[in-house]
């Protein structure tokens, strides 16, 4: 768990928390902004009567985990400190400078906003702001999935009617956030606070079977783990960590309800995760286990070689293991597991260089490589608000293609990857690789046959994009089909160019 709200916390708990030591400026830092906040909340009480520095306090340590820079977690300290106090951000920006103070103005005026959830068009609202909040600046919007995550522990403070509005809230909002940005440990620990808020009845239900399943697994898990060690030592693969895991309490449901409440149905209920130092060893130990073990039919998933759009690497197996039993198997790197719990936040973490105990685990991480994903992610942001522009009728209708649904992905004939919305067509190929190319596509070969501009896109082929120099243009029919967002602002902005030419 990454909050324990009966714990009284101070700030070195928020020190020892970061996985690599700040610098001694960044310590620095961190003491002033916490002088200053408990100075500024003095006397004040949460709805529990704790001090209300212990969620300020609670807040940076969640940030401190999950591996945000020393700045962040200063801000995360400062953060309801204009809102709940006569201090004003002007003078945050004198004392701590411009970069906090613009992190505390964000989360500020996300705090004000009011977040509806009832209507559907209310809340596609809330994601845009949300969004343009995330676009200016990402580490906003993780310091108040943070601060979330306190206010759902200490949710009981509150009165029920309360307590169900914010649960709602934050299983409209903020666990689809968490998801997104790749944090599982926030999503799985906000999704489950708010299953027990929002299903009493199904959370108690889900609660008893799963710990029914964890005391029941315990022995197998234990002699698997020991079989998988030895059988993996004996092929002279050098294994990091392997441990065996019950299936989330809140996914266990989603697939409960899935299946009709069969848990037969259910294979992934026991996980085994199998953590080594490169993908090399990896793709060994794949082979590995499906040498020992029959796999199923249809559930072998190379996120190695096709990460989730989330970022998400590792290999997914459901084999026949010991004694017959269906389970998964996870094959990663410790860099991926790191990723995977953290998701954008690591990035954060391979930017600090300190000396540390972690430095041997993440040193094999290119630099260079993370600013430019880091700088990829920022684009992109960009690339969206640009295209969606002021009208909030499409910029809806791109959230929900691009940022909402499932991603399928594609090739060009040169095996580069292309990211697309799932129902994406060939034109929405056409128009992500180039907007020139877009304009100009007449027709396509998708794995080696000729296929229709309208022809829907599915996961893995390959596409080779036919197109005529002396083509006029984008057809306005192509709006009936086109998917993402990009596509459709293209097409509608070249009609808009050439009617205003004759005109
Ligand atoms: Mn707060």
């Amino acid at each position: 768990m990454l909050v324990n709200e009966t714990e009284t916390l101070t700030i070195k708990d928020v020190l020892s928390a970061f996985p690599i030591h700040p610098k001694s400026s960044g310590k620095k830092l961190i003491l002033r902004t916490y002088e200053f906040s408990r100075k500024a909340h003095e006397g004040q009480k949460r709805a529990s009567g704790i001090p209300y520095i212990q969620h300020c306090l609670a807040t940076a340590k969640v940030l401190a985990t999950i591996g945000m820079d020393a700045r962040t977690v200063s801000a995360g300290l400062l953060h309801d400190v204009p809102e709940d106090t006569e201090i004003t951000i002007a003078e945050i920006e004198k004392k701590f400078g411009e970069d906090i103070a613009f992190m505390i103005e964000g989360i500020t005026k996300l705090g004000k906003m009011k977040l509806k959830i009832d209507a559907q068009e209310a809340k596609l609202e809330n994601w845009r702001r949300m969004f343009l909040a995330m676009g200016k600046d990402i580490r906003t919007v993780v310091i108040k999935l943070a601060d979330r995550l306190h206010n759902m522990h200490t949710l009981k403070h509150l009165r029920p009617e309360k307590q169900r509005r914010i649960a709602n809230e934050t299983m409209e909002i903020f666990v689809p956030i968490a998801n997104r940005l790749g944090i599982s440990k926030i999503k799985v620990e906000l999704s489950e606070l708010c299953f027990m808020y929002l299903k009493p009845d199904d959370y108690k239900k889900t609660k008893e079977l799963r710990d029914r399943l964890v005391c029941e697994s315990e022995e197998y898990i234990e002699t698997t783990v020991k079989l998988f060690k030895k059988q993996l030592k004996d092929s002279n693969i050098e294994v990091i960590d392997i441990y065996g895991r019950v299936k989330e309490l809140y996914s266990l449901y989603n697939k409960l309800e899935k299946y009709n409440g069969n848990i037969n149905r259910i294979y992934d209920i026991l996980a085994f995760r199998i953590i080594v130092k490169n993908e090399v060893m990896c793709y060994r130990v794949f082979g590995e286990i499906h040498k020992n073990y029959k796999p199923m039919v249809r559930r072998i998933k190379d996120y190695i070689a096709l990460p989730k759009p989330n970022g998400y690497k590792s290999i997914h197996t459901i084999v026949f293991g010991p004694n017959g039993r269906r389970i998964e198997i996870q094959i990663r790197t410790q860099e991926m597991h790191f990723e995977a719990e953290h998701g954008i936040a690591s990035h954060w973490l391979y930017k600090e260089k300190t000396k540390g105990s972690w430095r041997q685990y993440l040193s094999h991480k290119k630099q260079e490589k993370e600013d430019e994903k880091q700088v990829e992610w920022a684009k992109k942001l960009k690339d969206w608000q640009k295209d969606l522009g002021n009208n909030p009728d499409e910029f809806i209708e791109g959230l929900q293609v691009d940022f909402l649904k499932n991603h399928i992905f594609a090739f060009t004939p040169k095996g580069d990857i292309i990211e697309l919305a799932e129902g994406s067509s060939i034109i929405d190929f056409a128009y992500a690789i180039h907007t020139e190319m877009g304009n100009t596509v007449t027709g396509a070969r998708v794995d080696g046959t000729m296929a229709s501009l309208d022809s829907t896109i599915t996961n893995g082929s390959v596409i080779e994009i036919l197109t005529d120099k002396n083509r006029k243009g984008p057809n306005i029919d192509w709006l009936k089909f086109v998917k993402t967002s990009h596509a459709k602002n293209a097409i509608r902005k070249y009609i808009k160019n050439s009617e205003q030419l004759l005109s």
